[in-house]
């Protein structure tokens, strides 16, 4: 049965559109479950419908004809039930409907299941036979759980055909895809697809006009890796047994096959590039092996996709992909990642789109840092079918339009108008003080991690940099940085802010962060191996970074340090030993270093629950509310599977946020909150009511919240936060503030549109 399962999914995903999808459900479902009738009925919304899309064993004639209500027939049951519904003698049962243009009379066991995608039903997959009798729990068991692996491929399958009708007829509508998470902001652009070296599956096709340099590009790969393989298999002759050795003949072969060259050849000729043709090929051949009963032959397809790989990344190598960037780039990838973002040059991204990834991943922080929308998590982008295409990138909704229509186009093009209005507008609050209309001051921060940042930042009218994420220069090297360079870069940072204070944080890398030179291979990297548990495990690397912080100090007293992570009390002191014999060392060496002002992040469940014990030992505390999100919450911040959960208006963050606030201002020590939260208007009024003293956000909300701190006074913000912090729910809470932002006409700071 699990050998079945596999291939059918494996099918069904390499099917070209919905209807073949489907066509091909139904047959291996009612062929492998020896069943008389096997038919899938979809979900249409929109008319409120279950429409019967395919069937084998039904009428032909009544595919796309017969539908019924939503919730109606025993089909409908399945569908409101959420749950399999095993039926005897189907036509005796109560919820029965009887549909002539089916030909279903003779038919009596039935059994039905859900096909349900992240809590949303797309249909019912459902299999008839003659006989009276139920279905056998194993039948069930094996028909749910191909539903269950089949609703991802089917939902891709629907995307695909949607595509292929803005193919064949660009006015037909547009395409909409919804994300789990965003950064706020409205982009259009047309779609640049990245995708890892190497990694055949992701290819994206893309149109050329172009194909002979294509052909070429690909004659020239097949040639190279044909003579690197005679060579490999010279090179090994004798010292491997002569079944090894076969291999290279194999490779050597398919290399010169007319299916693998002359298909690729052909997909080129008709105007895919390249990698796209090479992926089609390969990926055809290699599902054709993967069929075959004889395990050897299943076991070539394997090789199949290893030659693939070679010669597209001999491609890459020959082709400078996507280097022209247009004006208005819309990236978009399975993930990506920092390096790729930092690639395309800031004027011209306008915004970014992921299959994976969240609102609290990396590279979501530095969108949010440069005002750049984005949407992650968007499950079902058909990621390679779509470069080059007219995007619109709706951070307010987390959703992405593909090739919107004229009128929508023009619908958009004025709310960017607005928005842009918005931001021009807010600019002239820059020289002015966060200060609510009944005279409350609060200070704000801005969090940053590249130099360059830093002019922006302070031009913003930031009054300080409340968290400069170190790490960020860790990734943009293929080495540790060394102590000079260090020193440089953060004297660079210190001086472009000067007199405004600085909180330098120490590396921060492991969870989500893995330096590309110093892998960190964890089941559960954000409870392993990572922020300050790595800095004091390798004290070579810890001790260097605050050297050079402590010698950039030297010449700017704005310094402040400041630890991630910490969980306990043990953890702090060894770190502050570690920067007390840095600095005493310093001084042994003759330079005049002064001991910074110091500070920890509380981001972990344990160092609320010790904050003041930990507050008296620091100067300040600053809290890291993305990952205290997460550990309160137990959502993993960069699996978009669980994005939605997380909310820091979750009320337990609230409340661990009140009482960190409590007890810190009762040691008289300030505290910041570093997180997104501060950058979020609804929140950061909240943090300022709980007394939070500062508020540290990515540059590109910082005048957002200086204005809703303009607009609604401190003695509203408190009452709104006493009434919140009776609430029980994120929903309730958000929409109450939500709803205060609106009656106060600050509505486009957390929708589209004036
Ligand atoms: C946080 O966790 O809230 C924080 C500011 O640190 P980072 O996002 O870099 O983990
Ligand atoms: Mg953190």
């Amino acid at each position: 049965m699990l050998d079945s399962l596999r291939r059918i999914v494996q099918e069904v995903n390499s099917a070209r559109d919905l209807d073949e999808a489907l066509s091909l459900i139904v047959e291996r479902v009612k062929s492998v479950m020896h069943a008389d009738v096997c038919s899938v009925y979809m979900a249409d919304y929109t008319r409120k419908e279950h429409v019967l899309m395919a069937t084998d064993g039904l009428r032909p004639g009544a595919v796309g004809k017969v539908r019924l209500q939503l919730g109606q027939g025993l089909t409908g049951l399945v569908a409101t039930r959420a749950e399999p519904v095993n039926v005897e003698n189907a036509p005796t049962h109560p919820a029965f409907y009887f549909i002539p243009a089916t030909g279903e009379t003779p038919f009596h066991g039935y059994l039905g299941v859900p096909i349900i995608r992240r809590r949303k039903l797309l249909g019912v997959l459902v299999v008839q036979q003659r006989l009276e009798r139920k279905f056998t729990q194993e039948e069930e068991a094996f028909l749910m759980t191909l539903a269950a692996q089949l609703a991802g491929s089917i939902s891709q399958a629907e995307i695909r055909q949607s595509l292929d009708r803005l193919d064949r007829d660009a006015f037909t509508g547009t395409l909409f895809l919804e994300g789990v998470a965003s950064a706020k902001g409205l982009g259009l652009g047309e779609a640049v697809v990245v995708f890892p070296v190497a990694d055949l599956d992701s290819v994206p096709d893309k149109i050329v006009t172009d194909t002979k340099t294509e052909a070429a590009y690909f004659r020239r790969a097949v040639a190279a890796e044909l003579r690197e393989i005679k060579r490999l298999s010279k090179r090994m002759q004798g010292l491997l047994s002569p079944g090894d050795q076969a291999l290279f003949d194999a490779y050597a072969l398919l290399l010169g096959s007319d299916s693998l060259v002359n298909g690729t050849l052909s997909r080129i000729d008709e105007g895919n590039w390249a990698p796209g043709a090479l992926r089609a090929t390969i990926l055809e051949y290699a599902n054709l092996f993967e069929e075959m009963d004889d395990p050897y032959l299943q076991g070539r397809s394997a090789d199949i996709r290893d030659l693939g790989q070679r010669l597209l990344k001999r491609l890459q190598q020959e082709q400078a992909v996507n280097r022209n960037y247009p004006d208005r780039t819309i990236l978009m990838g399975e993930e990506i990642n920092v390096s790729q973002f930092l690639e395309v040059p800031p004027e011209k991204l306008a915004g970014l789109v992921s299959v994976h990834g969240t609102g609290a991943s990396h590279v979501a922080l530095l969108a949010r840092g440069l005002g750049i929308p984005a949407v992650f998590g968007v499950n079902d982008l058909a990621i390679n079918r779509l470069n080059g295409r007219e995007v619109v990138v709706d951070g307010y909704s987390a959703r992405v339009c593909i090739q919107p229509s004229p009128d929508l186009r023009q619908e958009y093009l004025k709310l960017a108008a607005e928005e842009a209005e918005l931001s021009r507008g807010l600019q002239e609050l820059r020289g002015l003080p966060a200060e609510t209309p009944d005279g409350y001051r609060i200070e704000l921060h801005a969090n940053s991690g590249l130099v360059a940042d830093i002019a922006a930042a302070r031009d913003s009218g930031a009054e300080g940099v409340g968290l400069y994420r170190s790490e960020l220069h860790f990734f943009l090297r293929d080495h540790f940085p060394g102590e000079e360079e260090q020193t440089s870069t953060y004297i660079r940072v210190l001086r472009t802010m000067a007199p405004r204070p600085v909180v330098l944080r120490t590396l921060d890398v492991g969870g989500d962060k893995p330096l590309p030179y110093f892998p960190i291979d964890e089941q559960n990297p954000f409870l392993g191996w990572r922020g300050i548990r790595i800095s004091l495990d390798q004290p070579d690397i810890f001790k260097t970074q605050l050297r050079a912080m402590l010698r950039a100090g030297i010449a700017y007293p704005n310094l402040s340090i400041m630890f991630p992570m910490i969980t306990s009390v043990s953890e702090l002191s060894e770190a502050l030993d570690m920067l007390r014999q840095a600095h005493a060392e310093l001084l042994e060496d003759g330079l005049p270093v002064v001991f910074p002002r110091v500070g920890i992040m509380v981001e972990v469940p344990s160092a609320v629950y010790q904050i003041s014990t930990l507050a008296r030992m620091v100067d300040f505390i600053s809290v890291g509310s993305n990952d205290l999100t997460q550990y309160l919450l137990a959502v993993d911040r960069s699996n978009d599977r669980v994005a939605k959960l997380f909310d820091s208006l979750h009320p337990a963050v609230l409340r661990a946020i009140l009482q960190i606030v409590e007890n810190v201002h009762r040691e008289q020590r300030p505290v910041s909150v570093c997180g997104e939260m501060a950058g979020d208007p609804a929140a950061a009024l909240m943090l300022m009511a709980m007394g939070v003293d500062n508020l540290s956000m990515s540059l590109g909300n910082l005048l957002k919240v200086k204005w809703a701190i303009r607009t609604i006074k401190y003695s509203h913000a408190q009452e709104l936060l006493a009434e919140v912090l009776q609430m029980d729910n994120i929903s309730t809470i958000r929409e109450r503030l939500n709803g205060v932002l609106e009656a106060h006409g600050l509505g486009g700071l957390v929708r589209i549109g004036k």
